[in-house]
């Protein structure tokens, strides 16, 4: 796994901004963490290159924003007051909380606790929904639940979008928000979290046509990483076998990326069958057949899912990213995101600070403003100012120095290869648009 560790990705998005503990002055929340100055940019930005992908790219599917507070009549539909639960395990002895499916087998068996060796308790169930009560009533009839997944309020939405929009199946809604799950462990950083964010995409088919549909399913979100510029050896595919797949699915995948601690799943891409919109048939007594007037039919019509964690998305860019070599003896560290998504696009750094250097850089920032996520950096020696920028995965740093003032170039020097050209101001814009549309990180 080269040189990328989780304790180095903490502690740079720690040092840097991207990611920090939630309340950390009382000590930390676990299972929350907040996004800092370049996290918060990181994420709007994997965001919307997902939202480009899914909206813009495809005519046939739209978008959501559905609230975070459903009916809870939603969840009894759904299955996850029945079916959405994890089996824990607790250690007697040192009070180490463990889930069952995650344990070693031979301590399941033994019933021995993997961290002291003491016992462990029978596995009970424990479901994963956040509960609290709506109005000043804190009883089971102001129960209600914090969203543990987004899909839901796209299938109840569906009727209404199609409605508003004259969709013909087949046709996708998306989704991007907040989820909560009351997760039993939560180590690796954002990897697992309690309070997280998903990118939902649920595309509506004919039944018997699922199959082909989720094939092709698979194959554009598999080409989606590609485009990105991840390291494809890191991703693979996991189907679910038959004790793993959850109460709704008919088949499901998952692609899995090597993180530092192993291959883990980033994103499922799941065959749900007719199962959710039947059930809310079935819960709300509401007709959600789809009415196929073309053909003078009517059917419940079959869901194929693509389901990714925003953050945990993140957590794979910024591992994926991660790089360090030796430059003049020192390491230099390099985030290597691709340029779409970098959290700060071209860095201005004025060579001095005397000389109008400092004024004429931020002349330069003002004009990229418009266009480009910028920063501006005058503080300490040229060399130190590349390597924060190189650290923070800004693919370009533009230089102005005194043939600035003479002949209006400035040095542009590019992240990955510390390659150095001099340009014309003119030319600039132009020049930066072509390189993030051209950016190959792997040639
Ligand atoms: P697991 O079995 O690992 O708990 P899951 O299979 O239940 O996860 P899904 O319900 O398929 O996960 O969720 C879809 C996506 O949402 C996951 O691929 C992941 O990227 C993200 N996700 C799920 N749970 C969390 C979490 N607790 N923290 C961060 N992201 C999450």
């Amino acid at each position: 796994m080269d040189c990328v560790t989780m304790e180095k990705i903490v502690s740079l998005a720690k040092r840097r901004g991207f990611v920090f503990q939630s309340s950390e002055i009382y000590g930390g929340q676990s299972g929350a963490w907040d996004y800092g100055p370049l996290g918060v940019e990181l994420k709007n930005r994997i965001a919307r290159n997902w939202w480009r992908e899914m909206i813009q790219l495809n005519d046939n599917i739209v978008g959501l924003d559905s609230a975070i507070l459903m009916h809870p009549r939603t969840w009894e539909a759904s299955g996850h007051i029945e079916n959405f639960t994890d089996p824990l395990i607790d250690c007697k002895q040192c009070k180490s909380r463990f889930r069952a499916d995650q344990l070693p087998q031979e301590n399941r068996t033994a019933k021995k606790c993997p961290d002291c060796g003491g016992e462990l308790t029978d596995t009970r169930r424990f479901n994963l929904m956040f509960k609290t009560h709506s109005g000043p009533l804190e009883d089971s009839t102001s129960l209600i639940y914090l969203r543990p997944e987004t899909a839901q309020g796209i299938y109840v939405n569906y009727k209404n979008i199609i409605q508003a929009n004259r969709l013909k199946i087949p046709f996708g809604i998306a989704q991007i928000g907040k989820a909560f799950r009351n997760e039993i462990v939560t180590k690796n950083f954002i990897f697992r979290t309690c309070e997280f964010e998903q990118m939902e995409m649920q595309y509506f088919v004919k039944p018997g046509s699922d199959t082909e549909w989720f094939e092709e399913w698979k194959k554009r979100r598999w080409a989606y990483y590609e485009k990105l510029g991840v390291r494809m050896d890191r991703l693979r595919w996991h189907q679910h076998g038959p004790d793993e797949l959850a109460h709704y699915a008919k088949d499901a995948y998952d692609i899995e990326y090597l993180f530092p601690m192993g291959w883990k799943e980033l994103e499922g891409v799941h065959n749900r069958s007719n199962y959710d919109l039947s059930r809310h048939i079935e819960f709300s007594g509401k007709d959600l057949q789809y009415i196929d007037q073309d053909n003078n039919e009517r059917y419940v019509p079959f869901i194929i899912e693509t389901s990714a964690g925003l953050t945990r998305t993140l957590l794979m860019i910024l591992c994926d990213a991660y790089d360090e070599e030796e430059v003049e003896g020192e390491t230099r560290t390099v985030l290597r995101f691709h340029p779409a998504l970098a959290p700060v696009t071209v860095a201005v750094l004025p060579l001095m600070k005397k000389d109008g250097l400092a004024s004429a850089a931020r002349d330069l920032q003002n004009e990229l403003k418009e266009d480009f996520t910028t920063d501006y950096d005058q503080a300490g020696a040229i060399g130190r100012r590349y390597r924060r920028q190189d650290e923070a995965g800004t693919p370009f740093c533009l230089t102005v120095d005194y043939q600035s003032k003479e002949d209006n170039t400035v040095t542009l020097r590019f992240r990955d290869s510390m390659e150095q050209i001099r340009i014309a101001r003119a030319e600039l814009k132009d020049r930066l648009r072509q390189e993030i549309k051209a950016y190959r990180r792997f040639a």
